[in-house]
């Protein structure tokens, strides 16, 4: 076991102020939700990094999970080490040894934070390197590309080695900056919008309109699986499942065919708001891109985001859609959102809708019905699951 600790250094964290103690809390509970399968590894946090100590875990697997963690910049195996010029090194040719294989070139990088320490950053590049050249045979420096870096770092508690600096998913810890509601089709848009949300700190529960009979059992367990990967990411998520039948058979009657899918989503939109209210949620995501389709134009999203003023956040307003896809395949959703289970829009989908509706009229269409009352129904008879990363495999294996 060559490795004993992972260092991570935090990024963007580090730039925020007060809150620094709150991004270091969720961190360390995302660090440790990613390890859990590593019972022995244990984590440490200080105000400037963060280190897993490995106690016999395998470095290399435990980086790799790592890498997937949001508020992570980087991140480098390391072995840490007494501040004794002779120990320090022997466990630099020793980490040494092992990484190289011949032909390969070397320089050292020393970082000294501890300022007491008897050798200056200088000193410790000259120092290492002749000994390393003296002990490996055939051995080159190159400082401006070499094939190994080993860095020195001299901080108060001890000296640590590595060789390694692997990049991290940056963005900022989950759940650091507050909740918000997803709103979840079966499609490929919202996931993504949903994971770059995450990515910048959210904590996201998902909403899901389903029409059954219209919508089938798969259509449902294809939005659930949806959630599990996103709860990949914060390790268990929400997923709040509406009933909409009888809401859109309501529409039907309602309203004029080409102003259906404005009303639909308007409606969506006020249970959604319900539901960020009750779950504390400051936030409603769509996975709208503009121009996309019909209830995606300035004109539409203006005559549909009227029923409520709680901030929308449309992470691919501006995304391409092969963009969206390339990131979607990234995160693995995009096999599933290629499902061909019917969505409750596309189920009551009007031949034309219409591409500029007019607020208005559409004001006007739904003043000659009260949706209050289907609204609170709607809400009430909600279902609500938590998602948990692994859970339909178990499921499954329950039944055999
Ligand atoms: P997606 O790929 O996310 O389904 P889309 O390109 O198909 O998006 P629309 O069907 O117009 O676009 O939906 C726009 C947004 O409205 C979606 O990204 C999602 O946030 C929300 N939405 C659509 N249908 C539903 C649904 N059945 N339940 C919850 N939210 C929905
Ligand atoms: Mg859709």
């Amino acid at each position: 076991m060559l490795y004993d600790h992972i260092v991570i250094r935090y990024g963007e964290i580090s730039t925020k102020g007060r809150n620094r103690n709150k991004f270091i809390d969720k961190l360390r509970k995302s660090v440790k939700r990613a390890i859990q399968d590593f019972p022995k590894a244990t984590v440490k946090s200080e105000r400037d990094r963060m280190y897993v100590l490995l106690n016999g875990e395998d470095g290399v697997e435990v980086a790799e999970k790592l890498k997937k963690v949001f508020g992570i910049q980087s991140l480098s195996p390391a072995i840490k080490v007494e501040k004794d010029i002779e120990k320090m090194k022997d466990a630099a040719l020793e980490l040494f040894t092992h990484l190289y294989k011949e032909g390969k070139t070397f320089k050292i990088t020393g970082k000294r934070s501890d300022k007491t320490f008897e050798l200056t950053t200088n000193d410790i590049n000259q120092e290492f390197g002749g000994h390393l050249l003296k002990n490996v045979p055939g051995l080159k420096v190159d400082v401006r590309n070499p094939d190994i870096n080993l860095q020195i770092e001299i901080r108060a508690e001890a000296a640590y080695l590595s060789a390694e600096n692997i990049r991290g998913a940056a963005g900022l810890p989950v759940g650091s900056g507050g909740k918000a509601m997803l709103m979840l089709s079966g499609g490929i848009d919202s996931p993504v919008a949903g994971y770059l949300s995450m990515k910048r700190g959210l904590e996201v529960e998902g909403v899901h309109f389903a029409s059954p009979p219209f919508t089938s059992e798969r259509a449902k367990q294809k939005v659930i699986d949806l959630t599990e990967k996103l709860a990949d990411v914060s390790g268990k998520m929400v997923l709040h499942i509406v009933p909409f039948t009888e809401i859109q058979r309501t529409i039907q009657k309602q309203v004029p065919e080409n102003y259906t899918m404005t009303t639909t989503r308007r409606l969506m939109l006020r249970i959604t708001d319900r539901l960020r209210e009750q779950h504390g949620g400051l936030a409603i995501i769509t996975g709208e891109s503009l121009g996309q389709v019909a209830s995606q134009t300035l004109e539409s999203m203006y005559a549909i985001n009227e029923v409520t003023s709680t901030p929308i956040i449309r992470p691919l307003i501006a995304t391409d859609k092969t963009d969206i896809m390339e990131i979607a395949a990234k995160i693995d959703t995009l096999e599933i959102s290629n499902l061909p289970y019917e969505d409750c829009c596309t189920v009551f989908v009007p031949s034309s809708p219409k591409t500029k509706p007019k607020l208005e009229k559409v004001q006007h269409y739904e003043s000659y019905f009260d949706f209050e009352p289907l609204i609170e129904k709607a809400v009430s008879e909600t279902e609500t699951i938590i998602v948990i990363p692994g859970m339909s495999q178990k499921e499954e294996e329950d039944l055999f």
